[in-house]
Parts: C-alpha cells; sequence; structure tokens
C-alpha cells in the first residue's frame, strides 16, 4: 500500500466541513473589510523567494521544496503567500488602481520541516496583504481582521504579542548591540546561532532551542534603539489598539521568521497547542516591494495557520459547524420503485432542493436505518400504491408527529 507523506495530512469527508465553515467566516470577514482574494501559483521561480524572504532565513535555507523542471528551471512550491503576492503586485502594476490594496488569500504552503504536532510539510495559511499605505491604521486593521477571526469562531484565549524592529536605518545599531551580546556569549549559543551572529543578529533571537531561548531573554532589546519615525510609528499603533479595546503585550523579544519585515511584527500564540503555540504571525514590510523590483510600496500583512488554529478551536471546545447532510432522502420500497426515486430526486436537484435516494439494494428497515444514522431531515417513502396515487408519506426525522401525506408533484414545499 502506498502511503501519504511524511508531515501532509488527509481532509477527510468527516472533517472537510470544519475548513468550510472557517473559509466561510474569512470570506465573510474579507466583505466586511474590503479584502479581495488574490491565487497565485502553487510553485514559482526559486529565485523569486530567495530574494523575498531572505537568504538568511530558516525557509529559504532549509525548508524549499526545490527542484529542477523539465526545461531545466529551478522552481520552489510556494513556502509562504507574501512573496507571491508581492510578484503579482507588481507585475500585474495593481497598484495604478486607486490605492490601497487590499487582499487575502487561502493556500498551501510546503516547507520541509521535521513533522510534529502543530508542524507540517504541507500545512494551509490565511493570509493578507495591505499595500500601499505607511499608516499604523493599516497594521492596526490586519491586527483586527486576524482578531475578529478568532472572536467570532468564539477563541479567545489567544495573546496578542507586539513589537517593532525598526527601519534598515535603526536596524543596523541594533544589529551591532545585538552581535556584540551574541558573541559575549557564543559559546553557549547553538551551533545555527553560532552562524547566525554574522549573517543575521536578529535572527537568533527567534530560535527555538532552550538554552538560546533563555540567554535571548537579556539580550538588548531593539526598541530601545528605535528612531523616532519608527518609536512614533510603534506608539500610535498601540495608542489605536488600546483605543478600540484590544488587549496586548508589548513583546520585544518577537522578530518573525522572515527577512522581509520593517517596524511592526506581531504574533497571536496560543498556550494550549504545545510548542507550536503561534497560529498567526505577521508584520509590516516596507520594503519587500522595491527589492523585489517594484515601486517603493508599504505594506503590512499576516499568515495565519489554518491547521494550528483548528487545533485551537478543538482543544477548547469550540464548535466549527457540523457535518451537512441534504434535506431529503428518497426511499424506494422495491427495484420497481428505483428509477421513479431517482426521477424525483433528479427533478427536485434541477429545483435546488438537496437529496438522495438507496443505491445500496437495501431493505426499507436497512434504508431507515441508514437515513436516520447520515442524519437527513426528511424521508419520503416511495412503494407502488405511493407512485400510482401519485402521494406519499414525508417522514419528519427530527419530529415525529409531523410525518404527512403529500403529493409528489410539489414535494419541495413540504421540506422545511
Ligand atoms: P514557526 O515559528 O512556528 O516555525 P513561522 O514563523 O515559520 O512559524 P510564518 O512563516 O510566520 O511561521 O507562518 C505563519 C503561520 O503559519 C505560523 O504562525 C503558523 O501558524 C503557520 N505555520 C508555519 N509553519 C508551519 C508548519 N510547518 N506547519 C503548520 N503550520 C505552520
Ligand atoms: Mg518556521
Amino acid at each position: 500500500m502506498i502511503r501519504i507523506q511524511k508531515g501532509t495530512k488527509d481532509v477527510l469527508p468527516s472533517e472537510s466541513h470544519k475548513w468550510h465553515f472557517i473559509e466561510d467566516k474569512i470570506r465573510k470577514i474579507a466583505l466586511d473589510f474590503g479584502l479581495k482574494e488574490i491565487r497565485t501559483p502553487t510553485f514559482e521561480a526559486t529565485e523569486l523567494f530567495v530574494r523575498g524572504v531572505g537568504e538568511t532565513t530558516d525557509i529559504v535555507n532549509k525548508e524549499m521544496y526545490t527542484f529542477m523542471d523539465k526545461g531545466g528551471r529551478s522552481v520552489t512550491l510556494k513556502p509562504e503567500g507574501t512573496a507571491g503576492a508581492a510578484r503579482s503586485f507588481i507585475e500585474n502594476s495593481l497598484d495604478a488602481a486607486p490605492q490601497p490594496t487590499k487582499m487575502y488569500y487561502i493556500t498551501p504552503v510546503f516547507r520541509y520541516e521535521r513533522p510534529q504536532s502543530g508542524r507540517l510539510r504541507e500545512h494551509h495559511q490565511f493570509g493578507v496583504e495591505f499595500m500601499g499605505s505607511p499608516s499604523p491604521l493599516a497594521d492596526a486593521e490586519v491586527i483586527v481582521i486576524a482578531k475578529t477571526l478568532f472572536d467570532r469562531l468564539g477563541i479567545n484565549n489567544l495573546e496578542l504579542n507586539v513589537n517593532s524592529i525598526g527601519c534598515p536605518q535603526c536596524r543596523k545599531k541594533y544589529n551591532e548591540v545585538l552581535k556584540e551580546y551574541l558573541e559575549s556569549n557564543k559559546a553557549s549559543y547553538c551551533e545555527t546561532c553560532k552562524e547566525r551572529m554574522n549573517k543575521n543578529p536578529l535572527r537568533a533571537l527567534d530560535c527555538k532551542e532552550k538554552t538560546c531561548v533563555d540567554l535571548n531573554k537579556k539580550a538588548p532589546v531593539v526598541l530601545d534603539y528605535l528612531c523616532d519615525k519608527c518609536l512614533n510609528h510603534h506608539k500610535e499603533l498601540l495608542d489605536i489598539l488600546d483605543y478600540i479595546g484590544i488587549d496586548f503585550k508589548v513583546n520585544p523579544y518577537i522578530v518573525r521568521g522572515l527577512d522581509y519585515y520593517t517596524r511592526t511584527v506581531f504574533e497571536f500564540v496560543s498556550n494550549n497547542i504545545g510548542a507550536q503555540g503561534t497560529v498567526c504571525g505577521g508584520g509590516r514590510y516596507d520594503n519587500l516591494v522595491e527589492s523585489m523590483g517594484g515601486k517603493s510600496v508599504p505594506a503590512v500583512g499576516f499568515g495565519m495557520g489554518l491547521e494550528r488554529l483548528i487545533m485551537v478551536a478543538e482543544n477548547c471546545g469550540v464548535s466549527l459547524g457540523e457535518e451537512e447532510t441534504p434535506l431529503l432522502y428518497v426511499a424506494p420500497l422495491g427495484k420497481e420503485q428505483y428509477k421513479e426515486a431517482f426521477k424525483i430526486i433528479h427533478n427536485l436537484r434541477q429545483k435546488g432542493v438537496s437529496c438522495e435516494t438507496d443505491y445500496m439494494d437495501r431493505s426499507l428497515k436497512a434504508q431507515m436505518k441508514y437515513a436516520d444514522k447520515k442524519g437527513y431531515r426528511f424521508v419520503l417513502v416511495l412503494g407502488e400504491n405511493e407512485i400510482k396515487q401519485n402521494k406519499a408519506m414525508l417522514k419528519d426525522m427530527k419530529n415525529s408527529g409531523g410525518d404527512k401525506e403529500i403529493s409528489l408533484d410539489d414535494i419541495e414545499k413540504y421540506l422545511i
């Protein structure tokens, strides 16, 4: 037997309703916030991610699904959503339309990681990209979008952590002092962090090794090194969040794993799904579009892991909708009634009524058991007499007193 690939998951027919439930909430939020969906390809030129995500990131260094296609091009399965969206934004001159451009996506994401709870090799993200506005209002709105989804799902135990990692100018100074701190503790840091110290010291703050995490708690904090403009942006954002009553914690140690962030970075973290607790991560990336060959376009966004979101929801007992079953089950008594039953459901479906019949040659008793187990609301029993008289019993499975004899010509009228 061929088995599923490590780190990938099937969504079985009995679970897909949870995904639909979340996706429906996302699409309604998109409407409420004026976001339009963007769908970009599953694979792109490898170069896009190397440039867009950053050469010193874990994603580009270790996690990409990269291969040569038959034409000798190096292509990569998308390891995140922003680079593709930014490429499309530039390539299609989306900035020619009145700004801002507010987009969202729901996409599979591929990363070659060590599979564990909450960490897959193919996962799915709901992402938002708010392009064209440098205002902290845009940062606030993006945060509120994520928060609104949690609220509407009834998830209220996520902590919002906010930080600013400044701009390339003020980060330069910070990188120096951080590097000094890291170097002075070099012996105790992990091998990967030792490498990070030279190439991109900020990355060390994102390390998940216990010893590094502990050492990082004493590292100098970036907030102390922000330039006036970055500090004002940060303060304004916090002020807006305060003003509309969004709880948050300023956490000077979150830096995010991607190279393109500037100023605001934020995470929504859960403490009830184990070590992989970050459900949503995002921030501002004012230099990304320009660094990818576009104009200078400020932007802010997030990526939210939907598998982790589902884990959080289930761990705190939040319902993600129910499996859906068609409204009506038409039960033919015997072989002679099969075609008639099939015609009835055919006609009802033309009218938009959801219905099914027996495809398994079952006895009436077995059909009734089946209909009950599957949760059909109504069952119509069809025998020889019923067809002759053009009338049949409509059973209401939720209300035994609600059974009634109805005409086969206008079944749909009774299905309420
Ligand atoms: P982590 O620190 O957990 O590796 P990350 O910083 O790599 O996360 P992002 O690139 O910001 O994550 O992705 C956004 C969100 O996507 C994460 O907050 C998480 O919910 C989800 N995510 C990231 N990687 C995985 C994965 N391998 N499996 C499942 N979900 C993931
Ligand atoms: Mg990661």
